[in-house]
């Protein structure tokens, strides 16, 4: 089983070609039932879990989703290690690095972060959002952000969680004027604490918040940095 960095793709790739057996990737679930082996998959924003059995012998290639399984200590393999050097193909100096961007980033990292802060539309603004990120830097939180936030430029795309972002799964995930879509809720409905403020009762983000604030963001939020700032 491989995790999901690119380079664990290219490797379960390249092995199901080179041993010619299939490959299931993005799989929450594992089980293996005597000889069968099923893969669950999420599809549609985690609405519906498709599942999908191995047909014939093994052995079986499945690419695990991010933070869908606790990492466990290795049971400490017995395999030979052997240093292999890559053949020359002719094709490396092809591409040129004419420029290197490093996206500036304080705090913890967003996929490690004990705690997240994240801010949606409801911040009203580039300028409202910062005390988001003032919060964050008072608990020592990583910072996150819906689709609506980043495609308005408030904060970079590195920082969305949802299904064409990250999938986090904090200790405690503060959601401040986030509605709850469907596409941001399979990216961080696993945290353990979910803390939503919305001053809309109805928001669908209240429907897995273990604790709700129904209420303006702009009111509570500076009271919460205050509450913080005099511990
Ligand atoms: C293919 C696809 C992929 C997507 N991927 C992602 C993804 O990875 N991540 C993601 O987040 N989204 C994703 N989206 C977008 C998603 O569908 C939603 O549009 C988005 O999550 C909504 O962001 P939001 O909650 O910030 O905004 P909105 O849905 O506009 O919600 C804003 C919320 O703020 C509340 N609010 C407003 N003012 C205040 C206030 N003053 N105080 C308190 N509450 C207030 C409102 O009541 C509302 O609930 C995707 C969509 C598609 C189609």
């Amino acid at each position: 089983m491989f995790g999901l960095t690119q380079t664990d793709r290219d490797v379960a790739g390249r092995l199901s070609a080179r041993i010619g057996r299939p490959v299931l990737s993005n799989a929450v679930d594992v089980i293996v039932e005597g000889t069968t082996t099923k893969v669950l998959n999420e599809i549609f924003g985690g609405a519906t879990v498709v599942e999908t059995v191995f047909s014939g012998p093994g052995p079986n290639i499945v690419v695990a989703r991010p933070k869908s399984f606790t990492a466990e200590p290795g049971s400490g393999g017995s395999a030979t290690v052997v240093a292999v050097s890559p053949p020359d193909t002719g094709h490396s100096g092809a591409a040129v690095v004419d420029s290197r961007h490093e996206e500036e980033s304080s705090g913890p990292k967003l996929s490690e972060a004990d705690v997240i802060v994240a801010g949606g539309r409801g911040m009203g603004s580039a300028e409202g959002f910062h005390v988001v990120e003032e919060i964050a830097l008072r608990l020592g939180a990583a910072v996150g952000a819906t689709r609506a936030v980043v495609d308005a430029g408030w904060v970079p795309y590195s920082v969305q969680v949802g299904q064409t972002g990250k999938t986090v799964k904090p200790n405690v995930y503060l959601a401040c004027g986030i509605s709850g879509a469907m596409q941001h809720l399979v990216g961080m409905k696993d945290s353990g604490l979910i803390i939503a403020v919305n001053k809309d009762e109805e928001a669908p983000i209240f429907g897995i918040a273990d604790l709700g604030i129904v209420g303006d963001v702009h009111k509570v939020l500076p009271k919460l940095l205050e509450a913080l700032a005099n511990r």
